[in-house]
């Protein structure tokens, strides 16, 4: 017999190591921004998901503060007990008028909001149909549901059709989960299409519009009312912590599936309500969203400029197709990507190296900001232009 029943952990952390596929924490100072100081070192910040800029504004602060004066630091109690207040209602109001969907509920994270939603949704004699590169939280949500997942390469609609013809009648209820931004890639969901086959096979979808909200759309609602689709009955998931530069998750559909999650969804019912001063926050960010569209203009004229000097000056450079403010570019390995990760932050540049188990493939991930100026972007061609 073995001694020591966690010696295993030391050589599971020491393959990780030489795999070059190992993680650790760093420390940024200050508020968050368009430049940052990590580590010590002052950088241009390409690795946030702060979009539009809201996590440092001075709006949201006064908003935070305020709450907390008046609410106190916590809810301190689940919603349906004790930990249910006011600002946790007209935050709701907010995120349903601006998806225009009859309702919403607000959970702690985006993570809980998708476990508890697809726990809630389909069990064991149920069907799930997963995009490959789902987030994590669509992909834990599906294996803790307990329903038959099968997951569909991604965006490949000719093989979701199949699966469905083969599968779906061998199941009570049908779920097809996505995200419609993907998160590591910056590519968009097939969403009319998957609208066509969900009703075409009877099956209930969730989009996950954790990189949408606040980015695409006339009104910043996100990818749904990109293409069009606002109003269709589906299931939409979100984040307060990306664009709306707060702290927690959203659903947003029909009044009878939030009232259903209110009832059902475990991860709602039995955890603490959102903080007032997190409420608090993203309320004031959804007013933002809705009263200066000229940020989400400035992001994607971002967007467009670094794209376009990408294109004339490192032609050359593996781009992931993206129609978001997310930009990948592969590199062959690993350890690659964490050279390159390595080279742009000794040149003043933090864009973040991924690397498997996140991503298939190791890539540098940059991810674009409203406030970021033009000179920001062209020192960022430049620094790559040295290293490439
Ligand atoms: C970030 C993210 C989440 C999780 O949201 P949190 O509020 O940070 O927990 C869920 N889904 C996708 C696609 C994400 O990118």
């Amino acid at each position: 017999m073995p001694t020591n029943p966690y010696a295993w952990l030391d050589e599971s952390l020491a393959t990780i190591h030489r795999a070059d596929w190992y993680r650790s924490v760093q420390t940024i100072h200050g508020r968050p921004g368009a430049t940052v100081v990590l580590a010590g070192q002052e950088v241009i910040n390409f690795g946030s998901n702060d979009y539009l800029g809201l996590a440092g504004d001075m709006r949201l602060i006064a908003a935070a503060i305020t709450a907390i004066a008046e609410f106190g630091t916590s809810s301190t109690g689940s919603r349906l007990l004790s930990g249910h207040r006011e600002l946790h209602r007209e935050l709701e109001e907010a995120i349903a008028s601006t998806k225009q969907t009859e309702d919403a509920l607000v959970f702690s994270s985006g993570y809980l909001a998708n476990l508890g939603t697809i726990t809630a949704l389909v069990g064991k004699r149920d069907l799930i149909l997963s995009d490959q590169y789902n987030h994590s939280s669509l992909k834990n949500g599906a294996i803790l549901s307990g329903a038959a997942v099968v997951e569909y390469p991604h965006c490949d609609l000719a093989v979701l059709k199949t699966q469905l013809s083969q599968q779906r009648q061998n199941y009570r209820r049908c779920l097809i989960l996505t995200d419609t931004v993907f998160s590591m890639d910056g590519d968009l969901c097939p969403m009319p299409a998957l609208l066509d086959l969900a009703d075409e096979f009877n099956c209930m979808l969730l989009v996950d519009e954790a990189h949408a909200t606040g980015v695409l759309g006339k009104t910043g609602a996100g990818c749904v009312e990109h293409f069009g689709c606002t109003g269709k009955q589906l299931i939409q998931i979100g984040t307060l912590s990306k664009a709306l530069g707060s702290l927690g998750g959203y659903v947003a559909g029909s009044s009878t599936l939030i009232d259903f999650l209110r009832n059902r969804a475990p991860t709602w019912i039995y955890t603490t309500g959102l903080s007032p001063a997190d409420t608090a926050a993203a309320l004031a960010a959804i007013k933002i969203v809705q009263q200066e569209p000229q940020r989400r203009a400035q992001l994607w004229e971002n967007v467009h400029y670094l794209k376009n000097l990408l294109e004339q000056q490192l032609p050359n450079l593996k781009l992931l197709r993206s129609e978001s403010p997310i930009l990948c570019f592969q590199l062959s390995s690993a350890t690659d990507a964490l050279k390159a990760g390595k080279q742009l932050r000794d040149a003043g540049i933090f864009a973040p190296a991924i690397r498997p188990p996140t991503v298939p493939t190791s890539r540098i991930r940059i991810s674009l900001m409203a406030t970021h100026e033009a000179a920001h972007i062209e020192k960022l061609v430049a620094v790559l232009k040295d290293i490439c």
